[in-house]
């Protein structure tokens, strides 16, 4: 099932009386690659945390007619939820089959063990197409350059069949070349998938964002195109400095 979109509206978290976020709305679509961006402390990753059932929030997260918030971790993965952290989790003493025979809940990979294509299951065939990944698949995890782990968790979330990922800074210590793969490689996601970024980087941004929300102090500053956000004074100050 495809899901349309992801609808934020006034997000709530608070850490012992301290609001981490305050009344924070957005949305974003399938077909749009949408960027969260914002300072340190901003509140961004709070924010995914709320989505994804790990920081308890008030306010309201849907996709389409179903609502994530007060739901239970697993529940929100079982709805299509998928999210990667800043520093990738994937097995590195396993191949790169192996955790995707993991991640596709696979308990017995044998067809890891063959180092071939063949017999892949179909769904992790086409992760490994979609992320680059194909020709890398009996290589340990942890041997992989710092990019290819990023696309090897994405590829473990469209095995999982994620409908909607949000990343976290997923082009944090990457190549400019693997930037650019992997701006391009979200590209194609979001034509199926909701995809939602959190970034510092605003080179990758102004290159790769569809309509983009800065946040500062656990408030939506700004809101719009890239051109929007980079021509508002506010933004201006307290973020890009330009
Ligand atoms: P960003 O991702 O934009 O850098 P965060 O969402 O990580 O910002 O943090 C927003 C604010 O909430 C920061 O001031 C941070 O110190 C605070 N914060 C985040 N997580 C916790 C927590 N578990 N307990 C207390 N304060 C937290």
């Amino acid at each position: 099932m495809t899901a349309a979109s992801l609808v934020v509206k006034d997000l709530h978290v608070e850490f012992s009386g301290f609001v981490a976020v305050d009344g924070v709305s957005f949305d974003a679509h399938l077909g749009e690659v949408r960027f969260l961006i914002g300072p340190n402390g901003a509140g961004k990753t709070t924010c995914i945390d709320a989505i994804t059932g790990l920081s308890k929030a008030a306010g309201s997260a849907r996709i389409g007619e179903q609502e994530l918030l007060g739901r239970p971790v697993h529940k929100i993965v079982r709805l299509g939820v998928g999210r990667t952290f800043q520093t990738a989790s994937v097995f590195d003493e396993l191949s790169v089959l192996q955790n995707l025979d993991i991640a596709a809940g696979r308990h017995r990979p044998s067809v890891s063990l063959l180092r071939t294509r063949r017999g892949v299951d179909p769904a992790i065939a086409q992760a490994l197409e979609e992320t680059g990944l194909a020709d890398e698949i009996a290589t340990p995890a942890g041997i992989l350059s710092h990019g290819q782990k990023q696309w090897l968790e994405i590829a473990m979330l469209l095995v999982q069949d994620a409908r909607v990922l949000l990343l976290d800074e997923p082009v944090a210590g990457m190549s400019q070349d693997e930037r650019t793969a992997t701006g391009e490689l979200l590209q194609r996601l979001a034509a199926k998938r909701i995809v939602l970024v959190v970034e510092h980087d605003m080179d990758f941004m102004r290159r790769f964002a569809t309509r983009v929300t800065v946040l500062h102090q656990g408030r939506v500053l700004s809101q719009g195109s890239v051109a929007d956000v980079q021509a508002d004074g506010k933004v201006q100050e307290v973020y890009l400095g330009t």
